[in-house]
């Protein structure tokens, strides 16, 4: 028996917070387990190839000097450059780093792009900072990373906390350095600076798009379904509004401020307008406040967990009143509730699989940068559903075959992608 066999062990099912890390890894093992990988290469794929930690000294605005914590973390690059979003948030660790940054290799894997899987961010409160001091942050940062970044070396794109502004101060770093434009090392970036059309919706016409794939396979007219929504950000609002064109009655929603409830369904276009002009959709009429635990176990055909990680837990998973859920951010369920989802026959979107139109468009842009030639918004969307589509199919096929929920066929996709590269390319000595 290999080793890695010997050293899994069942989780511990009291716990409903996870080290995401760990979390990554249980399903790993597992999937590993079934495809029965090499122990060298098991090896290989665990461990980040990169991990870097960097102080960040800023002057604040007051005149006083800082000193941030920044990480970059490189998971793998056999099939290409890495690629991943950069974060800003006071509670990020280099685990959670880790994680995420393993979670962006088997995204890529899974809806076939070249790129490797990397993560980075600032530990910081960026709700405390002035544009100023984020502006100087964000740049020495870059400028730390300088001989870690690079278009064809590792591309980092928007997360938590972070926009179009953040790419385009990382962007114009890089450049100032390279003695020229260099629009390719970060994706994410406004379209005046070679972004691409699409890319700030692309998330959420991803989850979607897999969703209106899943509601297929179950029998699920859209026009007769319902949906919550968790998290009214890039990826919650164009989800909400996408399922709503669908004809989908969205019935719960929630923002960082509360979250609340209208058995009718509500008219997203107009909730859309509240949101811009008041900032938060709690004050909204015709909605029946309710709290986050009340909102995840609200009766409805899909529940899409598209805020933070570690919402869907051991602790209320078999509370919740779902068919589907489809992962819009990056961890929201923990690894010890996948069995109790698992049981009650809720088909899981997992996030590598249901958030990856994100990185799918970073992918247009990056190609649409290095061709200087740019494409209408309906060839992206087009080549979006197109790869989304089959990405699903084929996550669908590899649980069909190996008797697993859709999470462990997709890992089971993306390490053997990964691992067969990795045969090809051989090992360098
Ligand atoms: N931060 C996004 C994600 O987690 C996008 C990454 C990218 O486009 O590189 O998928």
């Amino acid at each position: 028996m290999n080793s890695y066999m010997n050293q899994y062990k069942e989780p511990a099912p009291i716990l409903d917070k996870e080290n995401p890390f760990e979390s990554m890894m249980e399903r790993f093992e597992i999937a590993v387990k079934i495809i029965g990988l090499d122990q060298g290469l098991y090896n290989y794929l665990k461990a980040p190839v990169k991990q870097v930690i960097t102080s960040i000294p800023i002057t604040m605005d007051n005149g006083s000097l800082e000193v941030f914590e920044g990480y970059r973390v490189i998971h793998n690059e056999v099939l290409g450059p890495s690629k991943g979003g950069i974060r800003f948030a006071p509670d990020i660790s280099l685990d959670e780093m880790k994680a995420l940054a393993a979670w962006m290799t088997w995204k890529c894997a899974i809806v076939n792009i070249p790129f490797g899987g990397a993560k980075g961010g600032i530990k910081c409160d960026p709700s405390l900072l002035s544009n100023g001091e984020l502006e100087r942050l964000t740049r020495r940062f870059t400028s730390n990373l300088l001989d870690v970044f690079g278009p064809d070396r590792d591309i980092p794109a928007p997360d938590m906390n972070t926009n179009e502004q953040t790419m385009a101060w990382i962007m114009d770093t890089y450049s100032m350095h390279s003695k020229r434009t260099e629009t390719a090392v970060v994706t994410g970036k406004p379209l005046l600076l070679g972004g691409s059309l699409g890319r700030k919706e692309a998330t959420g016409r991803g989850v979607t798009s897999v969703i209106i794939g899943a509601f297929h396979k179950l029998g699920i007219n859209p026009n007769n379904a319902s949906a919550v929504i968790q998290g009214f950000g890039n990826v919650g609002s164009v989800t909400a509004l996408a399922l709503f064109e669908h004809g989908v009655k969205i019935v719960g929603l929630s923002d960082i401020n509360g979250a609340i409830y209208n058995s009718n369904g509500f008219n997203i276009p107009e909730l859309i307008e509240h949101v811009e002009r008041h900032k938060t959709l709690i004050d909204y009429q015709n909605a029946e406040p309710i709290t986050n635990e009340e909102l995840l176990e609200l009766q409805c055909d899909v529940l899409v967990p598209a805020a933070k990680e570690d919402q869907i837990t051991f602790k209320n998973a078999s509370k919740l009143k779902c068919k589907i859920i489809a992962e819009g951010a990056n961890g929201p369920t923990t690894a010890k509730a996948d069995p109790v989802l698992q049981s009650m026959g809720i088909l899981v979107i997992p996030d590598i699989l249901a958030n990856a139109g994100g990185v799918t468009v970073s992918y247009f842009e990056w190609v649409q940068d290095r061709m200087g030639y740019f494409w209408t918004l309906d060839r992206v969307n087009r080549r979006l559903d197109r790869m989304m589509h089959a990405a699903f199919v084929n996550v669908y096929k590899s649980a069909e075959k190996y008797n697993v929920s859709l999470r462990i066929g997709a890992y089971i996709i993306a390490i053997e992608k990964v691992a067969q590269t990795l045969k090809l390319r051989g090992i360098y000595a």
